[in-house]
């Protein structure tokens, strides 16, 4: 097994874990983007939102609706979501992940 988050979801590499149930994992990005990031990933190896299918609806809403839970819990009034998808879509590790970050107000408005 080669993939980088399922290793971080098995305990074989550590993180910085903020949430985990039978479903999601939430830990600290290794190297954040701003002064509280955060990735929210299924447990089930899922490569990324193209990968995904009528099946994966449940999950994706589960790990759309833990965002503002943990973020408010991280002391966020507000942040910022990005799903990279693919090579194309900047995608490096290839286990979907949505990251989830904020804390300062000097974001670049898209
Ligand atoms: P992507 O570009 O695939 O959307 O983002 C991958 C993210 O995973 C990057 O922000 C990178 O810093 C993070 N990352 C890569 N390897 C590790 C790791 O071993 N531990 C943690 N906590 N984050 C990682
Ligand atoms: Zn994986």
């Amino acid at each position: 097994m080669t993939c980088i988050f399922c290793k971080i979801i098995d305990g074989s590499i550590p993180s910085k874990k903020i949430f985990e149930n039978d479903e999601l994992i939430a830990f600290h990005d290794i190297h954040p983007i701003d002064k509280v990031h955060f990735l929210i990933t299924p447990k089930k190896h899922i490569e990324n939102l193209i990968a995904c299918s009528e099946g994966d609806k449940e999950t994706l809403s589960n790990m759309l609706l833990l965002a503002p839970q943990l973020a408010k819990e991280l002391g966020l009034k507000g942040f910022r979501t990005m799903i990279n998808s693919g090579v194309e879509g900047g995608q490096e590790v290839f286990h979907m992940h949505f990251h989830v970050y904020g804390g300062s107000s000097k974001l670049a408005k898209i």
